[in-house]
């Protein structure tokens, strides 16, 4: 069974599971493992500047088009500027930099990659002048607190469709969550994994063990019974497949209030209030 999509605020349609890329070096491992993702289903990779690995996510992408994979059309490319500099130029500049970085013509998300200390303003104006040229199709942010987003939308004439945050069962973000849906703003989650640590805890592996899954699928089964967006990073092809095959199961009520018990509002990530860079 194919990837689920969810209808963000402005109708466009993105895919619950994605293929995240944090980490990896920029290359022909990546590459391919862009192509082996696209190949196993995945339609939606999201990447950043600052992984200094947009080139390789473009060379994939494209080379999966080549294949006859996909058109460009069918794919849900997302890209993150980094706001060290805030400026509306800088940041417009930044999107097409970013562009012929990825060797694409559009993204289909920009984010605003993290808030800093009142970073996010004049970034957020260039890219809703981006957006209403339409030469990105949606934009949203990232690490954005309950604070931010409010202080946000005080002079926001476009909506985010997306806030990025970290979210995994020892953090699940109630009052950002809470927020985002009464403002129409979906949660996508990074690190859903926590990078990995949650793979060995007992309560994960119990509840895995019963539906004869793997403890990855469970949380990402737990992420998107939650409505969230997921984007697990491997660069093991079994693994990558493994990721997706969440749609022969669902948690029962008793097991997804399970896994919300493990919150401990512990980071993996750096506190968004916390990091200025
Ligand atoms: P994840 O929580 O996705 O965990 C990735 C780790 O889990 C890797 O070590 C991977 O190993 C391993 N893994 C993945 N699937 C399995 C599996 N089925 N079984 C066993 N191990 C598995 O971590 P990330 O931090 O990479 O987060 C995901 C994505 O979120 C990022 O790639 C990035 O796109 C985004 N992100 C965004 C941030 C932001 O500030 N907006 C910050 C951090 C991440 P291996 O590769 O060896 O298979």
């Amino acid at each position: 069974m194919g990837v689920k999509n969810i209808r963000l605020n402005n109708g466009i349609e993105m895919p619950e599971i994605g293929y995240g890329v944090f980490r990896v070096e920029d290359g022909k491992e990546l590459e391919d493992a862009v192509v082996t993702a696209i190949r196993s289903g995945y339609r939606s990779i999201d990447t950043a500047a600052i992984y200094g690995n947009e080139p390789s996510v473009g060379n994939g992408i494209r080379k999966a088009i080549e294949e006859g994979l996909v058109t460009r059309e069918d794919l849900f490319v997302t890209s993150k500027v980094w706001n060290v500099h805030a400026s509306f130029d800088k940041t417009i500049t930044d999107y097409e930099q970013a562009l012929e970085r990825m060797g694409l013509e559009y993204l289909d998300l920009y984010l605003i990659h993290w808030p800093g200390q009142d970073k996010y303003l004049e970034p957020w104006k260039a890219l809703e002048h981006l957006y209403k040229e339409g030469k990105v199709k949606s934009i949203g942010v990232s690490n954005f607190q309950v604070h931010h987003l409010e202080n946000l939308l005080k002079s926001a004439e476009v909506t985010p469709v997306i806030n990025q945050i970290e979210f995994h069962p020892k953090l699940t973000q109630l009052e950002v969550r809470d927020y985002c849906l009464q403002h129409d703003i979906q949660v996508e989650a990074w690190s859903p994994l926590m990078n990995a640590e949650l793979l060995n805890h007992d309560k994960v592996k119990e509840i895995a063990a019963k539906y004869n899954k793997s403890a990855a699928q469970v949380i990402l089964r737990w992420d998107i019974q939650h409505g969230i967006i997921t984007i697990p990073k491997s660069m093991t092809p079994s693994r990558i497949q493994e990721n997706m095959n969440i749609y022969d199961f669902s948690l029962t009520e008793e097991d997804m209030e399970q896994l919300n018990a493990l919150n401990e509002n512990l980071r993996s990530g750096p506190n968004p209030d916390e990091f200025d860079f």
